[in-house]
């Protein structure tokens, strides 16, 4: 995920940093411009925020152009730093690409591009469009872009400019969001409205494969194969405001509904041939496939997706997951050696007392594998390898699409250990199966929001909640209480079902409800026992379950559901459940859910 702005028309070099500063909440590590000055290209870019970008432009702020495209990135592929920052130019400095996404094909295609001579600069991904670009364009640069897309795999959002066509941005889209607008005397492209709103009201949402070409006056839409294509502008309402979270009231919903398309960035090129690809571990893959146990440590909702984990894992293969929390981990006598792999999870990468985990496992001699959001994060850089979530920058306080896609790529780890250690079967080519299809589910699921709503308003007024769950219903009902209670401060505590009775079914009455995960699974019939006996103390229940579960409206209150689906990835199919519960809930109290009282986004704090 990342930031793209492109103008075209009357303009001066500081509306494209306006622009860019808009976008800054899509992607942060660094920043750059590129325009078209006395007939040749002037690109500047730089690791860090938009604000440092524009003081090193201070000079030519007020400069008339007619042509720019900006950029602000959020690293998939290459440090952050300023040569891995956008725009990206080919050998001649003649065009330069903004991108927005991930080109999973490009090390093939720069490996191609290489043998016929071109030049690559940075470690970027990206790099590979404007060569490409190069290596097809005569005098047709709409052509050009078309010749090259064609070739391009992943997801990614383009916009384009050349020296030798100082009126035209020309680009395309599939997967990332293009917005497009034609004003009076400027004409813009951007990854959401909000630059373009002092433009126009009138949006035109480009669609996956649309290649377009827009200028001053006007704008062409194209497919692949050079046909042309009719888009319709949409007017729009919205104030600025509003269009930072595209239409949503709060940064937390926007998020929820962004778990598909985050699921389907986290899987990109991670499947194929029905196997998981996961190239950035192969070095611990002898270690991955004989450690009798592997260790995990993380924080708050990280320690929630790292004990999905261990269950998941558990259950499909002969290793013993350890999952510790950071905070314990770190003080407690290191009993492993060089031959031990922890896991370190962490959305941030910045999280203190997984750092200072990771530095106890090192100094042991460990190998170090982090699961984490953020390129270039000092998790990142300390460990020995690492798997990037690729969710995009995560605004809300509360975790919601940095849990979904932990959970989707510790699942991939965990196929990917169970095949290391040859115990791949029938099962584990299902779930792969299952998990090319989360994007769709999830989106099943997100449906449903208003009646996640209607049943959250029910419960706004209790001081206490119960969470319980069993087998990964436990780690979803972890979750679920630790999302109400951080943005609604409703008391919520959880519990495995089995350990009511040892002890917290003393507190249950008719004001103290109980929240149940009970998927209709292997212990469906357990969970159901345990129900009942919520309901024999007079509390109220509400039953998260799978759609073919038929008698549990005989003892819910409330029922909330979803698609049935492979058992054991129920977890992430329920997250948006809880969270929207959670969330409707924070709302209808009048509590701001993105930034609950009392708590930070990254804990650098021990
Ligand atoms: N994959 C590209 C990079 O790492 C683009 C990332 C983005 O969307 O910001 O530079």
């Amino acid at each position: 995920m990342c930031g793209i702005v492109g103008l075209v028309g009357e303009i001066v070099v500081s509306d494209l940093i306006e622009g860019l500063e808009k976008l800054e909440y899509r992607g942060y590590d660094s920043a750059g411009v590129a325009f078209l000055r006395d007939s040749s290209l002037c690109v500047e870019k730089n690791k860090g925020r938009v604000a440092s970008l524009k003081e090193k432009l201070s000079e030519l702020l007020n400069e008339r152009i007619t042509l720019g495209i900006a950029h602000t990135r959020w690293a998939t592929h290459g440090e952050p730093n300023d040569i891995n920052a956008h725009p990206h130019t080919d050998c001649q400095s003649k065009l330069c690409v903004v991108h927005n996404g991930i080109i999973e094909n490009f090390k093939e295609l720069k490996k191609r591009l290489e043998e016929v001579g071109h030049r690559f600069g940075s470690d970027t991904d990206t790099e590979v469009i404007p060569h490409l670009i190069e290596e097809y364009y005569t005098t047709d640069l709409v052509e050009a872009v078309r010749k090259a897309v064609k070739l391009l795999e992943g997801s990614f959002a383009i916009a384009v400019i050349h020296v030798d066509h100082p009126d035209i941005i020309v680009g395309t889209r599939k997967g990332s969001p293009l917005i497009l607008t034609v004003g009076n005397g400027v004409a813009g492209i951007a990854s959401d409205v909000t630059p373009l709103l002092k433009y126009s009201k009138d949006m035109v949402f480009l669609e996956d494969g649309d290649i377009f070409c827009v200028s001053k006056g006007g704008f062409e839409v194209f497919d692949v194969v050079g046909r042309k294509k009719e888009r319709k502008p949409t007017h729009i309402d919205w104030t600025y405001e509003t269009a930072q979270k595209s239409g949503y009231k709060h940064y937390m919903l926007k998020e929820i509904f962004e778990e598909p398309s985050c699921v389907a960035a986290t899987l990109s090129g991670r499947i194929k041939s029905a196997k998981v690809h996961l190239p950035e571990i192969e070095e611990l893959q002898d270690l991955l496939a004989s450690s009798k146990t592997l260790k995990v440590v993380a924080c708050g909702t990280s320690s929630y997706a790292a004990l999905s984990f261990k269950y998941f894992l558990e259950n499909l293969s002969d290793v013993c997951v350890d999952v510790e929390v950071s905070s314990e981990f770190r003080y407690k006598r290191p009993n492993f050696d060089e031959n031990t792999v922890l896991v370190a999870v962490s959305q941030s990468g910045e999280t203190a007392d997984t750092l200072e985990s990771v530095r106890l496992a090192k100094s042991k001699g460990a190998k170090v594998l982090a699961i984490t959001n953020v390129v270039g994060s000092t998790l990142m850089r300390e460990s020995d390898h690492t798997l990037l979530l690729n969710a995009g920058p995560e605004i809300s306080v509360a975790a919601t699409k940095s849990y979904v896609t932990q959970l989707v790529l510790l699942y991939l780890l965990g196929l990917k250990i169970v095949e290391l250690r040859d115990q791949w079967n029938e099962r584990c080519t299902k779930l792969i199966d299952s998990l090319l299809r989360l994007p769709e589910v999830l989106d099943a699921t997100l449906s449903r929001t208003e009646h996640i709503k209607e049943v959250a308003l029910k419960y706004k007024d209790f001081q206490h909640f119960m969470y319980i769950g069993r087998g990964l219903g436990y780690p979803t009902a972890l979750e679920g209480a630790l999302k109400l209670k951080e943005i609604s401060y409703i008391h919520a505590t959880a519990y495995p079902a089995g350990e009511l009775k040892h002890g917290p079914i003393a507190l249950l009455g008719p004001e103290f409800p109980v929240f149940a995960i009970a998927p209709f699974d292997a212990l469906y019939a357990k969970m159901k026992n345990n129900m009942i006996e919520c309901k024999a103390r007079k509390a109220k229940l509400v039953v998260l379950t799978s759609d073919d579960c038929e008698d549990v409206r005989e003892i819910a209150d409330d029922v909330l559901s979803v698609n049935s689906f492979s058992e054991q990835l129920y977890p992430v199919l329920m997250a948006p459940v809880i969270q929207l519960f959670a969330y409707y809930i924070a709302d209808a109290l009048g509590h701001d859910p993105d930034k609950p009282k009392n708590l930070a986004k990254s804990v650098t704090v021990e």
